[in-house]
């Protein structure tokens, strides 16, 4: 018994996220840290057309003076998995961060650096002077440098049959080479591309039938792919720490480009656009 617990938990992954922010629990859930915005989702989406797309949500608990939300670990049941997190949207910020740093900008050092990390060339003279970024000036950079402003997504993170996690995706713009990625992921095997399409159909459909979505800017979440060799996969949603409640008169459609004060997430273009890549894979 201790053998196959010891086992899991050696095996969690996480592609995404500092790492103290999760915890190890019993089989078959995970403890990710508290936050009061992601809490309500899944308390929502435990009672939405949604919830077979979420992980189940089994309340808080504490752990060494810090709480946690304790939720069920996707990647349970898996041999050495293969995962996948792609994050979803047009926009990886809310609003009122945007609104936040417009009326007070707070100068970055840190996104700073991580910009010219990836892009000496990218500050202005003016950021070059101060050596900070404020930032959704940084956001909105890394979404014009990936696939995110174009195609309403990107790929955050990837590990194959439990190899090393690769991140080096924060310059992957083009189609082809997301392609090329989703190729390496599933080993080029149609079975799993043709369940992951599936799977992202059913989503969609489904979608159009949420009252949480319709209600809710759904920002920097993701959608987490896992696989194994015996061919069994699953995509679910997850991360709904920015996910939130849109003003009451507003009903998003989630399926046009965004601008100042519609909270429009492109959710829906981004989730088109990766069913319509993945069907290229499959006929590459
Ligand atoms: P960030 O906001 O930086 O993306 P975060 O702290 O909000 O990070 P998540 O994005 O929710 O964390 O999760 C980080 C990673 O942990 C995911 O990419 C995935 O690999 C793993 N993970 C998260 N939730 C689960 C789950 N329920 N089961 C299995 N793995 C999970
Ligand atoms: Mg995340
Ligand atoms: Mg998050």
């Amino acid at each position: 018994m201790v053998h196959w617990s010891l086992r899991r938990q050696i095996s969690w992954v996480q592609l995404a996220g500092h790492e103290g922010n999760f915890k190890a629990s019993e089989r078959g859930h995970i403890l990710k840290k508290f936050s009061a915005v992601e809490n309500a989702c899944l308390v929502a989406l435990m009672e939405d057309v949604l919830r077979p797309y979420v992980p189940t949500y089994y309340g808080l608990v504490e752990r060494d003076e810090q709480t946690y939300i304790k939720m069920e670990d996707l990647l349970m049941g898996l041999e050495a998995p293969s995962i996948m997190d792609c994050k979803i949207g047009i926009r990886t910020y809310l609003e009122d961060e945007l609104a936040k740093a417009l009326l007070k900008p707070t100068p970055r050092k840190d996104m700073y650096n991580k910009m010219v990390a990836l892009d000496p060339e990218a500050p202005t003279p003016e950021e070059r002077k101060q050596q900070a970024v404020t930032k959704p000036r940084y956001m909105q950079w890394r979404e014009s440098v990936s696939s995110t402003a174009l195609l309403g997504f990107r790929i955050e993170g990837v590990t194959v049959e439990a190899g090393p996690v690769k991140k080096n995706f924060k310059k992957m713009k083009s189609r082809d080479k997301i392609m090329e990625t989703f190729i390496l992921f599933t080993k080029g095997r149609k079975d799993i591309l043709a369940a992951y399409l599936e799977r992202l159909e059913n989503m969609q459909a489904t979608l159009q039938n949420s009252e949480f979505f319709r209600k809710h800017e759904v920002i920097g979440s993701s959608l987490l792919f896992v696989h194994d060799r015996r061919g069994f996969s699953n995509v679910w949603m997850i991360d709904f720490g920015k996910t939130t409640p849109v003003p009451s008169h507003i009903t998003l459609r989630h399926d046009v480009p965004w601008e100042v004060g519609t909270h429009e997430d492109g959710y829906l273009l981004g989730l088109k656009n990766l069913i319509t890549t993945l069907q290229d894979t499959m006929h590459m």
